[in-house]
Parts: C-alpha cells; structure tokens; sequence
C-alpha cells in the first residue's frame, strides 16, 4: 500500500509569504496582532496563537477602536485591507507588517489608478470577501461588485469602464461576466486578475484525485476554498474525505492500495505530513 503527499499541494504564494512573515516576527518575541485570521484553518491558527499572536476583528478596526493595536506590530493579512484603513493605521503611528499578497497590491493600484481617470470600476467576486472590500477601498467604496452577468443588469454601466476580479474568482465565471460586458460597453478595459495559482489548483486536484483509490483532503471546514476543491475531487474521486485532522479519519476508508493526502490553499504542508504519518503508522502496523 502506497501514501502520497500532493505535489501540487500547500498554500499559495500570497498566504505562504504571509505565514512566513508573521512566523519570522513571533520567533523575534514581536507581539504581533492580525487584522482578522491569516489563514482559513483553525490547526494552524491554533499552532499561531500558541506564539503569541492574536487577532483582531477587521470591523472593530474599522470602527476606529485601535487600542488594543498600540505597542504592538500590525500584520496585514494576505487579502489586504483598504487604502483608507491603511492610511488611518499609518496616521496613528502604528507599526505595520504588511503580509499582502503582491499580485492583489498591483490589482488595488490598477484600480487606484483607473478610478483617478474617472473609470467605473466593476469586480467580479463576492460582496463582503475581505479582499475585495480591500479591492473597492481603492476607487472610495464606488465599485460594482457581481457574481454573475444576471446581476450586471441593476446597474447602469459607464462609457468608461474596467473591469476586475477578486483573485480566487474561477476563470470560466469571469469570462462569462467579460463577455456580457463586452456587449454593453465594447470599449470597456478588461484586466482578468483571476489568479493562475487558483486555476491551475483546480486542474491539478482533478488529476491527482483521479490517481489515487482513497483521497484525503485536509482543510478547514470554515474554508470556501477546500469546498470547492472538495466538490471538484469529488466528482474525479467519489472515495475523497474532508478531514481537519487525523481524528477525523475513520479506519474503514483505509482500505485501498494507493491513499493520496492533499489540501487547499490554506493547509500549510505540515499538516500533511502529519496526517500522512498517521495514516502509515495505522495501515502499516
Ligand atoms: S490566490 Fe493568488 S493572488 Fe490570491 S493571495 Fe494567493 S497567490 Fe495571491
């Protein structure tokens, strides 16, 4: 009997950079707090906490309540936080660490720079998604936000338009927004900003669960992103289980002579490892 690790597997490089980078500032004895969680998976919030990090709702931040922020560095999680937010915390002289994700910092420029030459600004994605009230903070909380080309039609759509996405957006959807813009305004600027990692994840799940007889998922039950991996290995792998942790896993699924191990982009590969060790020391022995 074989146990596999995904290769593909592990955070992507925006939540891989900023797990390092709150890492590196608790192993200094920083005290460090996070404007919401870092990470969609409680094991690994867990495993943060216990070096000291807490973390502080985005709402209360917003609110203008900052004193539980002072003496301590402010870390910026991978989905970024609006250009308001981020001048107010500068104003008020906190320290900031800023672990936003480089592809979704040249997205709120585009925007900044777009909305400041008087172009409507549409993003595909959902409303209320931290990165896109980050996103919509940079053209002043005037975006259009959709999910799909129906809801394009409760609003008037300008002459000059560009037209965004939230990164973890699924391509084919916003294509199909593309289009529908397209349609209303030929001119419009169209800036697919659906981030590869994603698309390529989706592509490479299907292949792996196809491979394997038995398919663990590891990932966090709160994480719309291990969902949807979960509902794509699926439908390749009916034999694929969303487990948090190794307690989870209950021995009947263990009969099989290949089980293949992976998670979504919020399960650091530790995680993995872990489980993987878990299930060779109850099928070996
Ligand atoms: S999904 Fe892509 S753009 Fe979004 S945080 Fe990860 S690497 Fe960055």
């Amino acid at each position: 009997m074989k146990v596999i690790i995904d290769a593909h597997a592990g955070p992507c490089s925006g939540v891989q950079r900023a797990l390092c980078l709150v890492d590196e500032q608790l192993a200094k004895g920083e005290p460090v707090v996070a404007i919401g969680a870092i990470i969609h998976n409680d094991v690994e919030m867990v495993r943060l906490k216990g070096m000291g990090l807490e973390t502080i709702d985005q709402k209360v931040v917003e609110n203008g309540d900052l004193r539980r922020l002072r003496e301590k560095k402010v870390f910026v999680r991978s989905h970024g936080i609006s250009r308001k937010l981020h001048q107010r915390l500068s104003q008020e002289a906190l320290v900031l660490c800023d672990g936003t994700c480089p592809t979704v910092r040249a997205i709120q420029k585009t925007i900044a720079r777009f909305h400041q030459l008087g172009y409507q600004i549409v993003i595909v994605g959902t409303p209320g998604h931290p990165e896109v009230v980050g996103l919509n903070g940079y053209c002043d909380d005037q975006a259009i936000v959709v999910r799909s080309p129906e809801e394009l039609s409760s609003f008037e759509l300008a002459e000059k338009l560009l037209l965004v996405a939230q990164t973890t957006v699924a391509r084919n959807k916003f294509l199909a927004i593309e289009e529908k813009i397209l349609q209303i305004v030929p001119h419009a600027i169209v800036k697919d900003t659906t981030c590869r990692q994603v698309s390529n994840r989706h592509e490479n799940m299907r292949n792996f669960a196809a491979g394997v007889d038995v398919l663990l998922l590891v990932g966090g039950k709160n994480s719309s992103n291990t969902r949807t991996l979960f509902d794509i290995a699926k439908q390749s792998n009916p034999r694929t289980f969303w487990i948090e942790t190794a307690d989870d896993i209950e021995r009947s699924w263990l009969v099989a002579d290949c089980i293949g191990i992976t998670g979504s982009a919020s399960t650091p590969l530790w995680q993995l490892q872990k489980i993987k060790e878990y299930v060779e020391s109850i099928t070996f022995n």
